[in-house]
């Protein structure tokens, strides 16, 4: 494989395609406005620039990087690579419609990734005519620096694709995962409590939202829960939280909680819109 696609240049899609532009491949990055094309590749060149002024990347293999990004609002442009990658909203009728876009305008031996969270990579196949070349490949927040990356077969996921994305992954210097097709994967449902607990706790009124990630700081988290839903996006988080609810028929310990949905409703999406649990502005 040498060309991709990513589809969507927000939060994921920007850093996969950085980290892919990094490994070598040709990136066609979409998105449905130029304006965020532009905003997800003026991101990458931020991000490429603090890895260079940290002395992690050399300035010459950034700027190697920087040229192999293009950017499209065609369907069409996409389809024509080896890997397209999907990173648009967690929401299954908008992926399968893009995904049975795709497999109209996409040759026979282009592989098929979604980034999903939580949906079910089988569902998103079955969109497409193409079961066997599908495959989910969940990236971790901020995607360029993060080295996990599950990788979800699914019911019919041919082991040439497989071993074609772990390929993939490992030229991208991550390490990969693999994992079956069950909600939320591995990672994203031991998470589940992680968001749930504290915004439980929050919602009682026990404690404030500094303290309880700060104490889960002090125990050696990275980020406490409420940091790290602003950097997830509160609407993709809550979307991740009801979607593995439903997939478990409801199962309360699951349940997702009033203040996610307050939050969305509100526009306090996290850092991506400047307010969140924190204030970024
Ligand atoms: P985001 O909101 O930051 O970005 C989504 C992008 O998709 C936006 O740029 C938007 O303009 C674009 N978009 C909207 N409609 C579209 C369409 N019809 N076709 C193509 N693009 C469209 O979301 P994100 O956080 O990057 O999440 C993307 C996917 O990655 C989701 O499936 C999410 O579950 C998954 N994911 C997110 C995280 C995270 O921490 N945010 C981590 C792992 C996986």
């Amino acid at each position: 494989m040498e060309t991709i696609s990513v589809i969507g240049a927000g939060t994921m899609g920007g850093g996969i395609a950085h980290a892919a532009a990094l490994g070598g491949y040709r990136v066609m990055l979409y998105d449905v406005a130029p304006e965020f094309t532009q905003r997800g590749v003026e991101r990458i060149h931020q991000n490429l620039a603090a890895s260079v002024a940290r002395q992690k990347l050399e300035a010459d293999l950034a700027d190697a990087a920087r040229q192999r990004i293009r950017t499209t609002q065609a369907l069409a442009d996409v389809a024509q690579c080896d890997l397209i990658l999907e990173a648009a909203p967690e929401q299954l009728e908008l992926k399968r419609q893009l995904f049975a876009q795709l497999d109209a305008l996409a040759p026979a031996r282009c592989i098929f990734a979604s980034n999903t969270s939580s949906l079910s990579v089988n569902v998103l196949a079955s969109a497409t005519k193409r079961a066997d070349k599908f495959i989910g490949m969940h990236f971790f927040n901020p995607a360029h620096l993060m080295p996990l990356v599950e990788v979800i077969r699914g019911a019919a996921t041919s082991v040439e694709t497989t071993n074609a994305a772990l390929a993939f992954v490992a030229r991208l210097n991550k390490t990969a995962a693999l994992c079956r097709d069950t909600p939320g994967f591995i990672v994203n449902r031991v998470a589940r409590p992680f968001y749930g607990e504290a915004l439980r706790l929050l919602g009682e009124g026990a404690a404030e939202v500094e303290t309880i990630d700060a104490l889960m700081e002090t125990l050696g988290f990275k980020m406490g829960p409420f940091r790290l839903i602003d950097l997830v996006g509160c609407d993709i988080n809550f979307a991740v939280t009801q979607s593995v609810y439903n997939a478990f028929f409801q199962d309360p310990k699951y349940r997702p909680h009033p203040l996610q949905q307050q939050m969305v409703e509100s526009g306090k999406l996290g850092r991506k819109t400047g307010r969140g649990f924190y204030s970024y502005e």
